[in-house]
């Protein structure tokens, strides 16, 4: 995850340097179920409304938790399919606030109502993340659910009006990207706290398009979006929260908008931006499955490092056996192609290995999904192309 309003409070209120902070442990995304009410058009896990057999009992679940907790993982963030079916959710997720992990829900907010609000606020989550993907229909469509968007709305309200920290959280894809000035509205007259603005996973076609691909110039669009209104909103004193997930090129892309927009803050920005050290699937970030199997992060469902039912996810974690779990833990991982020239390295850390390996077959080649220039990179002479340039005629 790339923190954008971190660094804007950097640009505005500059700290110095301190040492490099080594989480005690990973951050873990947990689909708890896979089913799901809704079927939506990108779903990671292709969820549906039935029970899938071999999910982890709530005593399973609970053994799985200590051992978490004996690990140093900080953060746990209940996901599904959606958590909310999960018919032990609020035991489950009360025993982790009670346990001290920062405890986050991420739902498609549609089952939250004036039946369980309460047990939710009484859980205490420390976030709730709810699924938008574009204004009503937009949204409606993506879902595949009519009245998809009020209920999730609602849902959001309700939380919000509760007391609760609430994020949206949206996929951009070239079918709603038109759609994100309106979201960042939506985000401001309703008050809500955070935006998670979550990269495609999206695997490109290698090289020779970059500059001329529309959607990676959209990303650079969407991008700068964000850049301004984070930033304004910390110039505003406004607590609000800008993160994005699924593509590390982010934190050389606000580095390059740095240079740009606000050089004199340049070499601070951007040895902050090396502390972080970009993508983390693997050593920060982990994910278990609704069957307990356990993966570098997310989108790496097709392959298991371990199941949580026959070993303790501390020991599938620290084992670097797997040839894909040693090249992650690897510092710096050992990348090839643009990555492996590429003069912000140390900022990316070559970005995300499943799309390699989707792409090439090799999870070691660069990434495929990096919207810089040759020239942003550092391994071409600078032109005067203006990547910046609004590329689809969207409302900016
Ligand atoms: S070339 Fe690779 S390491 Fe460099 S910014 Fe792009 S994805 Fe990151």
């Amino acid at each position: 995850m790339f923190r954008i309003s971190q660094y804007m409070r950097e640009l505005v209120d500059p700290k110095p340097l301190g040492p490099q902070r080594t989480p005690p442990g990973p951050v873990v995304i947990w689909n708890l179920l896979r089913r799901c009410n809704l079927t939506c058009k990108h779903c990671y896990s292709i969820s549906a409304d039935k029970d899938f057999p071999g999910e982890l009992t709530t005593d399973q679940i609970f053994t799985v938790m200590d051992d978490l907790k004996g690990f140093r993982v900080p953060v746990l963030i209940l996901s599904g399919g959606e958590p909310l079916l999960h018919p032990d959710i609020f035991e489950i997720s009360r025993r982790a606030r009670e346990q001290g992990f920062f405890t986050a829900l991420s739902t498609n907010g549609t089952l939250i109502g004036d039946d369980n609000i309460g047990a939710i606020s009484e859980t205490g989550y420390d976030y709730v993340g709810i699924s938008i993907d574009g204004i009503k229909e937009t949204h409606d469509e993506f879902r595949r659910m009519p009245g998809g968007f009020d209920a999730a709305m609602r849902g959001l309200r309700l939380c919000r009006d509760h007391g609760l920290k609430v994020g949206l959280r949206f996929t951009m894809t070239q079918d709603n990207a038109q759609e994100l000035p309106r979201l960042l509205q939506l985000m401001e007259d309703e008050g809500i706290d955070k935006f998670y603005f979550s990269h495609l996973n999206y695997a490109g076609r290698g090289n020779k398009n970059r500059e001329t691909d529309v959607f990676l110039r959209t990303t650079r669009w969407a991008m700068e979006l964000l850049f301004e209104r984070a930033l304004a909103d910390v110039r505003a004193g406004r607590q609000t929260e800008f993160v994005t997930g699924n593509n590390d090129a982010d934190g050389v892309y606000l580095l390059h908008w740095v240079q740009k927009h606000h050089p004199e803050q340049a070499a601070h920005l951007e040895a902050k931006l090396n502390q972080w050290g970009g993508n983390s699937s693997g050593v920060n970030v982990a994910n278990i499955d609704n069957l307990g199997n356990v993966h570098p992060d997310t989108m790496w469902w097709n392959h298991n490092l371990g199941n949580v039912k026959e070993r303790p996810f501390s020991e599938i974690w620290m084992d670097c056996s797997d040839p894909i779990m040693a090249g992650l833990k690897r510092r710096p991982r050992k990348i090839g192609g643009r990555c492996g020239r590429c003069r912000y390295f140390g900022i990316c850390g070559g970005n995300t290995r499943v799309r390699a390996l989707q792409l090439t077959g090799d999870p070691w080649a660069e990434d495929p999904a990096c919207y810089l220039t040759d020239a942003e990179i550092g391994i071409a002479e600078e032109d005067e192309r203006d990547m910046t340039r609004n590329p689809m005629g969207l409302a900016g």
